[in-house]
């Protein structure tokens, strides 16, 4: 039975996305060839990289707009250390709303001050931090848009004057924002966009060349863009993986329309947080993150109870992060709201049988 899968990450793609790489495996699209074994400088992967990038400009509304989007590899961890390698002359400012926004600070230590203009941590995290202020002689501005751990969620960019740089890992391409706010925009594909393996790096091309530093070859952007993304051999299959995806996606109507039902899906498990007196939300009611819920259970003795329904139930991945504790129920995009509908169900029952 095909379980209900609630995993942060690696995580949900499409069935019919599963169904057409695994075809893809076999032989793609009839050229008696598998994904696997054909050249990246084949046309057919050429087309299919081009389509990839193409699809990712399209659906974040920066189509003409100087933006420029590369497939790169070793996750959003390497960006945390690329975006500073590539534009930290100086002082780059950061705000630290939790685990991956301090590791995107640690990496960008080793090469510049960095400014923390605001951080959570007072609360573990269970906010975004308001009100602050980003100094205008700094390189850069960096933040989480949402964050995968702790469930919280930016909802208001701040208006600056320096370039703005942002992991939207684990909730790009689900919600309609003004992507043009951000010079570079970056997100590992395992979250809400493919499979492990690559990396979707967004530039405005306008943004770079200005550091003085030396960068090696496979660090440099501009290398990377002056290749379209085939400096060396890319992950074909987490590339042609993330364009059928994003092809996906367009066909139901793209970011706006995949919204709708996230917001949908959020507000049914809220609900159900808020309603139900053996339950707790983690996050601040305001900055909720729409892709990840994070909740604890009121009182802990019904922890077996509840990990029973959830296991018969067909419910995977919802244990929370160590940092957390508790479940934590990521609701990606392709997730469908039957299936949240179904975790709220089993919350209910937990109050019938506790
Ligand atoms: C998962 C995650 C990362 C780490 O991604 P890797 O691809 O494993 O390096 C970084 N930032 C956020 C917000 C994440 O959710």
């Amino acid at each position: 039975m095909k379980k209900h899968n609630f995993s942060a990450g690696p995580c949900i793609l499409p069935q019919t996305v599963f169904e057409q790489a695994s075809q893809a495996i076999l032989d793609l699209d009839g050229i008696g060839l598998s994904i696997l074994e054909i050249s990246h400088r084949s046309k057919e992967f050429i087309a299919i990289m081009e389509e990839a990038q193409a699809l990712a400009l399209e659906l974040l509304g920066l189509e003409g707009k100087g933006y420029k989007a590369l497939f790169l590899q070793g996750g959003a961890s390497m960006q945390f250390l690329n975006v500073a390698y590539n534009l930290l002359e100086n002082k780059a400012a950061y705000l630290n709303t939790g685990t991956w926004a301090a590791k995107a600070i640690k990496e960008a230590r080793l090469l510049g001050e960095v400014v923390e203009v605001a951080s959570s941590k007072d609360a573990n995290f269970n906010y975004i931090p308001k009100g602050y202020t980003i100094p205008e002689d700094a390189d850069y501005f960096h933040c989480t848009t949402n964050n995968t751990i702790f469930g919280t969620q930016i909802k208001e960019f701040p208006d600056t004057h320096v370039p703005m740089m942002a992991d939207m890992s684990s909730d790009i391409f689900s919600r309609a924002i003004d992507n043009s706010k951000f010079s570079i925009i970056y997100a590992g594909a395992q979250k809400n966009m493919g499979p492990a393996g690559t990396t979707l790096v967004v530039i405005k091309e306008d943004v770079l060349g200005k550091v003085s530093r030396t960068l090696p070859s496979m660090l440099d952007y501009r290398q990377h863009m002056d290749k379209d993304s085939m400096f060396n051999t890319p992950p074909v299959f987490a590339v042609y993986t993330s364009m059928l995806n994003l092809r996906w996606l367009k066909g139901l109507g793209g970011v706006k329309a995949i919204e709708e039902r996230n917001n949908n899906k959020a507000e049914i498990i809220y609900t159900e947080i808020d309603r139900n007196p053996l339950f707790k939300g983690f996050a601040a009611k305001e900055d909720r993150s729409m892709m990840n819920a994070t909740f604890n259970l009121a009182d802990e003795s019904v922890k077996p109870v509840f990990d029973k329904l959830v296991a018969e139930a067909g419910i995977s991945g919802i244990n929370g992060h160590r940092s957390v504790g508790g479940y934590r129920a990521s609701m990606y995009n392709a997730m469908d709201v039957d299936s949240v509908q179904l975790l709220a169900d089993v919350m209910q029952d937990l109050e019938k049988k506790a």
